[in-house]
Parts: structure tokens; sequence; C-alpha cells
């Protein structure tokens, strides 16, 4: 069985008279800082000096200096800025800056996992990984709750680093909730895994495939947009109270017979699963995303402009507009201002 912390299994005062830098000011980053700050930690942003999360940080309180130079303050270095950069974060600013044990702490594997980050032996490394959003690892930490988290240490040079682990993610909030043992290389593959093949690649394109299926045959878009789009929310929330079986329960006998006798989902989307898997174990996937990336990543923003297009997204925002939850169409925009 999986290993589980939960909150009296973590000690804060191991980070007593520890510097904690937080490299990033963006959804993980503002949720981790100001949890450990109002967990009474010592908290430090890092950023660029012309980003404009400076003033974000500002505004709440935080301390905020450059990269390099909150490297060289920090006993702890969470690397909270997007995947694609932190390589060059790492090299540019915080390997020459950092004190010799300094640990270097993620919330995704990618870059220990896939060798773009090679801290020296002297650095502990561990991984504090919420599984949800960093909107709401800030908005449950505020409400007296967490979002669960999954842990690893990669380095410990010292003997230290579960104790270190499991203090930060109390700090954050998430040791109320619960923290799962993992590995950098078993979450980096689940992690990715998940997001292609089942959260987004699967969900987002089954989605569209269904809302073009269904406007194509002649049905009107509105219709579609509640048949295969609107209504997955409340699937899905049944589903994360109790299971498939729960969805299940809820819904009408045609609905599940028509669930169990689905062809759409078979052995070669298994055997394309498995695929996509061996492309992220075998690490041509990261190589592939990381190339693009070091290049200007032509070919991500390309595809970032194609899939905002989609049919679907012509008629969402109108529709969306109709549901109390959303506030109108202000809810179609990113909610970084309202840090
Ligand atoms: P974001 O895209 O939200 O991070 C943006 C922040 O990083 C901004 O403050 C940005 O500032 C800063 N940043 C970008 N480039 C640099 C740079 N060169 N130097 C300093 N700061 C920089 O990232 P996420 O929160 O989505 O992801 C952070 C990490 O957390 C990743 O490892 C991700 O895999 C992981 N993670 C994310 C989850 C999520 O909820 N999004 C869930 C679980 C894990 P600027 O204005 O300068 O660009
Ligand atoms: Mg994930
Ligand atoms: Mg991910």
């Amino acid at each position: 069985a999986a290993q589980i912390w939960y909150e009296d299994d973590a000690d804060l005062s191991v980070l007593n008279g520890k510097k904690v830098a937080i490299v990033g000011y963006g959804s993980q980053g503002h949720a981790h800082a100001l949890n450990l700050r109002d967990s009474g930690v010592d908290v430090i942003v890092g950023l660029r000096p012309e980003s404009k999360s400076v003033q974000f940080a500002k505004e709440q309180g935080l301390e905020v200096k450059s990269v390099a130079d909150a490297a060289k303050e920090a006993d702890i270095i969470m690397f909270l800025a997007p995947d694609q950069y932190q390589a060059k974060i790492y090299h540019d600013e915080v390997e020459p800056n950092m004190k010799p044990d300094t640990a270097l702490a993620f919330a995704h594997g990618f870059n220990i996992h896939y060798g773009y980050i090679k801290p020296g032996p002297s650095h502990m490394v561990f991984m504090v990984a919420p599984k949800g959003p960093g909107h709401i690892v800030r908005r449950e930490y505020a409400a007296g709750r967490g979002v669960p988290v999954v842990v690893a240490v990669e380095q410990d040079p010292r003997g230290d680093g579960w104790d270190i682990t499991l203090a930060y993610a109390k700090a954050l909030g998430a040791l109320r909730a619960g923290a799962i043992k993992t590995t950098f290389t078993e979450e980096t593959e689940t992690d990715l895994f998940g997001e292609q093949d089942v959260l987004m690649g699967g969900v987002n394109h089954l989605v569209e495939t269904g809302f073009e299926v269904l406007t194509e045959a002649g049905y009107q878009p509105e219709i579609a947009y509640f048949e295969v789009c609107h209504e997955l929310k409340m699937l899905v929330d049944l589903m994360n109270e109790g299971g498939l079986n729960k969805a299940r329960w809820s819904c009408s006998d045609t609905a599940q017979y028509g669930d169990f006798t689905s062809t759409v989902v078979d052995e070669s989307t298994k055997d394309r699963m498995r695929h996509q898997l061996q492309r992220i174990q075998d690490g041509s996937f990261a190589k592939e995303f990381m190339d693009d990336q070091a290049a200007g990543a032509p070919h991500f923003k390309e595809l970032q402009e194609k899939f905002s297009h989609e049919k679907i997204e012509e008629v969402g925002p109108k529709l969306r507009a109709m549901f109390s939850w959303n506030n109108g169409p202000a809810a179609d925009k990113d909610e970084e201002e309202s840090f």
C-alpha cells in the first residue's frame, strides 16, 4: 500500500531559521509563497525585476528579489516557473549563487527526471507536487483545508530530506489532506500520461470531436454544447465524490446501458495510450517539447493558435454566460489579475 503522511507526521519547526525562496509567482508560485508565509515560514519570492508578478507579490506583503539574490540567501529553493524555463533559470541564476547545502525543490519532476537540471551531490533534492491547480491550493488553505500532494526525495546528502519535505508539505497545508510517497520518475511519467491521455488530451479531444459529430449532423450548436461539454462537470463532480460507480448510479438506466456498450474507447485506444506512455518513458515527448521551446516554441504557438479556434469555442462563451457560477463573460478571462 502507498505510504501516506498526515498533519501529525510532520514537524514545522524543522523549517525554523530556514529561508525558502519561491521562484515564480504564477499558479503554484503564489499559492506556495502565501501558504508558507501564513504558516510562519520565512519566505522570499524570486522573480525577474521586470515581471508583472512582482507587483502582485509585493501587494501581498511578500519580499521580492531577483532570482540570483534570492538564491544567495535561500536554504530551500522551490522552482515554480514554467517547466521549460527552469533549467535556464537554474544554470544562469541559481547554480552560481546558491550555498553548497541549499535544498532544491520542485512541484513536478520533469527537469530532474529528464536530466535538464543536474544538481551536485551536496544538494538535497525533493518534490512536493500538489494534485490540483495553484488557485485551489491557495483557496483550500485559506478555508482551513488542503489539496493532497505527492512527495519524493531524490538526493538526501544529510539524511534530513524527508523531515524537510514533510515540513514543507505541512506548511503548504497539504498534510491536512495527505501526502503520498512517490519518486521523481513515477510522478513525472504518470503526470505527463494523465494530462496527455485522459485529463486533457483525452477529454478535450473527446469533447471537441463529439461537438463536431453532432453539429455536422445538423443539430444546433447550443444543444450540442450542453450534451458534450456542459454536463461533463457535474459527472466529474460525482466521480470525485464517489468514483465511477457514483457517477453511474446518478444516471438513468438508459445512460448506463449506453455507457456499458459503447465502443468509442476500445483496445486500439489502449494501444495508443501505451504508445504515448512509451514516448514519455523513453524521453522522446520531453525532447520534442523542450527542443521546440529552445527554438522559440514555433510548433507550440502554432498549436495554441489552432486549438483556440475549435468550433466549440464559438458557442461556448455565450452559453457559459448563462450560468450564475460563472459571473458572466468574466469567467472566460484568466484570473491572474485577481491574485
Ligand atoms: P506558471 O506558468 O503559472 O508560472 C508563471 C510564473 O513564473 C510567473 O510568475 C512568471 O513570471 C515566472 N517566470 C517565468 N519565467 C521566469 C524566469 N525566467 N525567471 C523567474 N520567473 C519566471 O507556472 P505553474 O504554476 O503552472 O507551474 C509551475 C510548476 O508547478 C511547474 O513545474 C508545473 O509543472 C508545476 N505544477 C503546476 C500545477 C498547476 O496548477 N499549474 C499543478 C502541479 C504542478 P514572469 O512575469 O517573469 O513571466
Ligand atoms: Mg498533474
Ligand atoms: Mg503536469
